[in-house]
């Protein structure tokens, strides 16, 4: 009687499992792989170390050491001769739309949802194989591509889901159309808002709602648009959205829930705005000044901002008013980096590559642009350890308990073998299918060239 009790409570605990927080159980017993002569860039450091030999046992880096690690001959155990490449953790991309890269802006509006999830699919694949071994989601329905990915179904990049972004009615975010104005509140929800790409919320009571769905559904951080945006039809770049007791109550819904919330914001106002309601993380602040600066870097909030390149903006007709923003935004950058420099902002490295998987091949390239405001070593230094650092944000909402960012003992085992040295020569990170040989995530070879 007892045993029939405990595996009904057993079958009831595996039904509980099958969420969206479920991780793959494999009963293989864990493989075991040596990385032999390598040198490491450590993910904090700016140099590299001399040769050392590096195992991985599992999803996890064991062991690192300048002598021999002996290791037994059985087959879980792979030895990989170096040669003396370089071996870095992988890349984090902390501001991806895992679900936009590849789809036009219509098609993410009309397109059929299994459609839009198999080219997200394929993109993610091709995001690991670009070496971005992590990435955070900013906005998008990513719940069910993660899962698929932590199962081992579709390769890619471990996923830091925000889930839908909120936004306000008219705000970055609510895509519809005039005729679908007034909204009812309990009238059945735009496109947008069905597919779960954006959610509109009017009001705290409202906001806190739809703060606590995205939870529901495995948000790992929460995402609120505090201020107009590019690619948006009706919101101005000038405009602030949401008030100081809207995005307090998205900060107290997050922070009950142990993680939370950074916001898409341009101008001062509107990043001022989101620090005094407790947001720990401003996305792009393009058009942000000399106080702003100061402020950010005084209350050590994250600025996750990006190099736009000025090809971002063919995904606008000529002649839009989205391609007049992006124009806009895109001359902020350089003054922004400067600040971001000037006043020791804690800052994170993202692309934000939107309907464009042409752009999104570029991915490194992008990362490599930052030496125009960084040392290659910082640059790097700023795409593995400090991205990971902001992760560390979603405390016990992350989905992947460990170490990432990191090449030290205990760190999960997410690698690039790279042919030749990133650090003197930044540019090799821009070719990944010719200097990434191997690709590892979670202590699996994704790729292997040599
Ligand atoms: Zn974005």
């Amino acid at each position: 009687m007892f045993a029939r009790t405990s595996t009904v409570a057993v079958a009831v605990l595996c039904l509980v499992n099958v969420t969206a927080f479920a991780q793959p159980q494999s009963a293989e017993p864990p493989s075991v792989i040596l990385f032999d002569n390598v040198r490491i860039f450590d993910g904090k450091s700016d140099t590299l170390s001399a040769s050392l030999n590096v195992l991985v046992r599992g999803n996890t880096i064991d062991k690192i050491s300048k002598d021999p690690i002996p290791t037994d001959r059985s087959a879980n155990t792979k030895i990989i001769a170096g040669g003396g490449r370089t071996l870095m953790p992988g890349l984090i991309d902390m501001h991806w739309h895992t679900m936009l890269v590849r789809p036009t802006p219509a098609t993410l509006l009309v397109g059929d949802i299994g459609y839009l999830n198999l080219i997200a699919g394929a993109e993610a694949t091709d995001t690991l194989m670009r070496g971005f071994t992590t990435v955070r989601d900013l906005g998008g329905p990513a719940f069910g591509l993660k899962r698929a990915i932590d199962e081992g179904i579709v390769p890619g990049p471990r996923i830091y889901p925000s889930g839908a972004i909120i936004t306000v009615t008219s705000g970055h975010g609510d895509f519809r159309q005039p005729f679908e104005v007034p909204r009812v509140l309990g009238a059945p929800q735009s496109r947008g808002e069905h597919t779960g790409a954006a959610m509109i919320a009017d009001s705290p009571d409202e906001v806190r709602v739809r703060v606590r769905e995205q939870l529901l559904l495995g948000a790992t951080q929460i995402k609120l648009t505090a201020g107009g945006g590019v690619a948006s039809p009706h919101s101005p770049l000038d405009v602030s959205t949401f008030t100081e007791a809207e995005l307090r109550a998205a900060v107290e819904a997050a922070e009950n829930w142990g993680t939370y919330v950074t916001v898409h914001a341009y101008t001062p106002v509107s990043i001022q705005r989101a620090i005094a309601a407790g947001v720990k993380c401003i996305e792009h602040g393009h058009l942000m000044d000399e106080q702003t600066a100061q402020l950010i870097a005084e209350k050590g909030i994250w600025l996750s901002t990006q190099a736009f390149p000025d090809e971002m903006a063919d995904a606008f007709p000529p002649g839009s008013l989205e391609r007049y923003k992006a124009v806009e935004v895109f001359a902020g950058t350089d003054k922004t980096f400067t600040l971001a420099k000037k006043y020791g902002i804690k800052t994170a490295f993202g692309t934000d590559i939107l309907f464009s998987p042409r752009l999104a091949q570029r991915q490194g390239e992008l990362l490599a642009k930052l030496v125009r405001w960084y040392t290659p070593a910082e640059t790097l230094v700023m795409a593995t350890g400090t991205n990971a650092q902001l992760l560390t944000l979603s405390g016990k909402r992350n989905p992947y308990p460990g170490k990432l960012g990191v090449i030290e003992q205990g760190a999960l085992a997410d690698l690039l073998l790279v042919d030749g040295d990133p650090i003197a020569n930044i540019k090799l990170i821009e070719d990944p299918a010719k200097n990434f040989v191997i690709i590892m995530k979670d202590g699996k070879i994704f790729k292997n060239t040599l």
